[in-house]
C-alpha cells in the first residue's frame, strides 16, 4: 500500500462518467472517504461512494445525471450543498470541498468553500481523509496528506488534526472512532483515546438518533464487545447507557460474591453474534440482565439474589428506548418479551423438561421461541468445561422435546379447538364472562396435558365446565 496509482479501483464505468462530467463543467473531482479506505483494505465492494469536487457538488451531480439513463434518481439538498444519485447498484453522494469552523454549542459548523486540503482537514480520521483523483491527467492517483495508508497498515484510528479540536468540534466523532475500531478491528491511537475521555461529556450535544445509529453499527459488528469495552473505558457508556455500567463490579458479603454482570453481558452479546445477525436479538442480549442492578439483594441464607430482574428489566427496556428515541414499536416489544422471558428455558430445564413445562414455554414464546432459545444458549458463559457441556446438552434435550411436543400438540400458534361462537351456540349465550372462563379452562387443560389439543376432547370439557357454571345446553 503506497501513494501511487489506483486506476484499478476506479474500473466501474460510473467513475469515468463522473470524471467526464467534471471536465464538462471544469471542476476537479475526487472519490473520498469510505470508498478509498475500504478499497485499500480490500473490504468487499462498497455501494455508497462519496465524491468531492472543488466547486458546486450539486452542479456536478446534475452534470453526471445527464450522462446516466433518464430514469436515474437525483436528490439535491440545497441547505447542505449536497446531492445524491441512486443507480441500481450505487449511491453517489456529491459535495463541494469545504472549510468548516465550529461553534462550541453545536455540531453544525459554519461552512465556506475550500480547497481539497481544507476538505481533507475537516474529515474525522486519517483513514477517512484519503482521496482518489478523477482528473484525466492523474486518474486514480491517491492523495493521502495524513498518511492514512500507514494507519491502515498499523490498524489505528487517528484524527488528521489535534484530536481535542476534532472531537470537541463534533463529538459524534468519538462514537465514530469507537465504531470504526470495532468494525475494522483497529485500535484507537492513545492520544486520541485520552482526548475522547476528556471530551466524553460533550456527547450531550449529539442527538439521540445519531447516537443510536452508531450503537446499531457497533451491535452489528462481529464482536460487539470490542466497541462496548471502548465505550465503557472512555466514559461514554455511562452517559449513553447507564443501565449497562450499573451492572459493573463484583460485591462480596460474608465471603459470597456474584459474577460481574457487565462483562457477562458482553460475553453473551459476542456469543449470540456468532449465531444471528438480527440486531434486535442482539439488543435483547445486551439488555437481558439490566434488571439485575436494581433488584440485587443479599440474603444470609441464599446469598445474592436478583428476584424479578427479568420483569424489571423489560420495564427498563421501554424507558431506555424512549430516552434514546428508539422506535416504541414491535421491535421494542420483541426486546421486552425476550428480556422478560430470558430465564424461562432454564426454568424448564430445572423442572426436568416435563411435557407441560415445554408446552407452556412454546405457547408463551409463540413465534419467538427460536430466538429465545438462541438467547438462552448464548447466556451460558461458565468457564467450567464440564458444566458448559452439561448445560448445552440440557438445552439440546429441551429442543428435542420441543419438536416432539409441538408436532403432537400444536401450541406454538395456539388456536382454541372450540371457538367462542361454538360455546355461545351450545349454551345459547350472548357475549359474557362465562365464555372466557370456559375458553381459559380448555387452554389450561391442553397446556397441562390433561386433554389433547383436539376438538372432541375440548368439546367434552366445555360441556362439563358449562354444567359446573350452571349453564344449559340448547
Ligand atoms: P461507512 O462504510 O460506515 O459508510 P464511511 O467512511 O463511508 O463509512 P460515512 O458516514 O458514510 O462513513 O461518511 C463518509 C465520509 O465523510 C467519511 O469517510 C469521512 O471522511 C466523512 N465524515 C463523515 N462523518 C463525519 C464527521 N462527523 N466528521 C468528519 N468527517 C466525517
Ligand atoms: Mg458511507
Amino acid at each position: 500500500m503506497t501513494a501511487g496509482n489506483y486506476k484499478e479501483a476506479l474500473k466501474d464505468p460510473v467513475f469515468n462518467m463522473i470524471s467526464q462530467a467534471a471536465q464538462n463543467i471544469n471542476v476537479d473531482a475526487y472519490v473520498i472517504g469510505g470508498f478509498v479506505r475500504d478499497y485499500l483494505l480490500q473490504r468487499g465492494n462498497k455501494q455508497d461512494i462519496d465524491i468531492v469536487c472543488i466547486g458546486s457538488g450539486i452542479a456536478l451531480a446534475q452534470e453526471v445525471k445527464k450522462l446516466l439513463p433518464n430514469s436515474t434518481k437525483i436528490s439535491t439538498f440545497k441547505n447542505y450543498g449536497t446531492a445524491m444519485i441512486k443507480t441500481d447498484e450505487l449511491e453517489l453522494e456529491f459535495v463541494g470541498a469545504r472549510k468548516e469552523s465550529y461553534d462550541r454549542n453545536s455540531r453544525n459548523p459554519v461552512v465556506e468553500d475550500g480547497t481539497l486540503e481544507d476538505d481533507q482537514n475537516r474529515r474525522d480520521f486519517t483513514i477517512n481523509a484519503m482521496a482518489f483523483s478523477l482528473q484525466a491527467e492523474n486518474y486514480g492517483y491517491l492523495l493521502d496528506p495524513f498518511n492514512g495508508t500507514d494507519d491502515l497498515l498499523s490498524k489505528v484510528i487517528k484524527t488528521p488534526l489535534d484530536p481535542d479540536i476534532t472531537y470537541s468540534d463534533d463529538p459524534l466523532r468519538m462514537l465514530r472512532a469507537i465504531r470504526f475500531a470495532s468494525q475494522l478491528d483497529f485500535s484507537i491511537d492513545p492520544v486520541s483515546f485520552e482526548s475522547i475521555k476528556s471530551n466524553a461529556e460533550r456527547i450531550k450535544i449529539i442527538t439521540n438518533e445519531r447516537i443510536v445509529t452508531e450503537l446499531h453499527k457497533i451491535i452489528a459488528c462481529d464482536q460487539p464487545s470490542h466497541g462496548f469495552l471502548l465505550l465503557e473505558k472512555s466514559g461514554l457508556l455511562e452517559l449513553i447507557l447507564p443501565e449497562l455500567t450499573a451492572l459493573k463490579g463484583i460485591e462480596e458479603v460474608e465471603g459470597q460474591t456474584h459474577k460481574d454482570n457487565f462483562y457477562h453481558t458482553l460475553e453473551v452479546v459476542d456469543n449470540i453474534s456468532r449465531h444471528t445477525d438480527d440486531i434486535w436479538l442482539r439488543w435483547a442480549a445486551l439488555l437481558h440482565d439490566i434488571g439485575k442492578a436494581p433488584t440485587k439483594r443479599f440474603n444470609k441464607k441464599v446469598g445474592w439474589t436478583f428476584h424479578g430482574h427479568e420483569f424489571k428489566g423489560s420495564k427498563m427496556v421501554y424507558q431506555l428506548f424512549k430516552r434514546l428515541r428508539m422506535p416504541l414499536n414491535d421491535k421494542m416489544k420483541f426486546v421486552q418479551k425476550l428480556v422478560r422471558m430470558s430465564s424461562r428455558p432454564i426454568a424448564v430445564i430445572d423442572e426436568a423438561a416435563t411435557d407441560s413445562a415445554v408446552r407452556r414455554l412454546i405457547h408463551d414464546a409463540g413465534e419467538h421461541i427460536e430466538q429465545l432459545m438462541t438467547l438462552c444458549e448464548a447466556d451460558i458463559t461458565t468457564k467450567n468445561l464440564k458444566r458448559f457441556k452439561k448445560y448445552h446438552s440440557n438445552f439440546q434435550k429441551v429442543r428435542d422435546k420441543m419438536v416432539e411436543v409441538e408436532e403432537r400438540d400444536h401450541v406454538r400458534n395456539f388456536q382454541p379447538p372450540v371457538t367462542g361462537e361454538e360455546i355461545m351456540t351450545t349454551f345459547q349465550l350472548k357475549p359474557c364472562r362465562e365464555i372466557g372462563i370456559i375458553k381459559a379452562a380448555i387452554k389450561e387443560a391442553i397446556l397441562d396435558g390433561d386433554i389433547p389439543n383436539e376438538h372432541d376432547a375440548a368439546y367434552a370439557l366445555m360441556l362439563r365446565k358449562g354444567k359446573e357454571l350452571g349453564l344449559k345446553t340448547a
